[in-house]
């Protein structure tokens, strides 16, 4: 029982580390929700290899290496306008 409980302990450390490793790379781990800005319409979108890019809606898929800006939990600048957009 108690070994069993270390096993799910570990685990769940793996886990959490997996998913830092992941975001660092530019994969999408999704632990929130996309983002799409109201103003300019540059909206998130997770390619078929996992990774996290930015694309307009004329061109879906297309990457174009913009990135929404973390600025605080739940909160994000978007790097083609500059508006702030507040997310969840
Ligand atoms: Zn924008």
């Amino acid at each position: 029982m108690n070994r069993r409980r270390n096993d799910i302990r570990e685990l769940a450390t793996r886990i959490v580390a997996l998913q830092a490793k992941a975001g660092a790379l530019g994969l999408f781990t999704n632990d929130r929700e996309l983002i799409e800005c109201q103003k300019c319409g540059l909206l998130e979108d997770v390619i078929v290899t996992g990774q996290l890019i930015t694309c307009r809606s004329s061109a879906f898929g297309r990457d174009t290496r913009l990135r929404f800006e973390e600025l605080s939990q739940n909160r994000f600048r978007c790097s083609a306008c500059g508006s702030i957009i507040h997310q969840g």
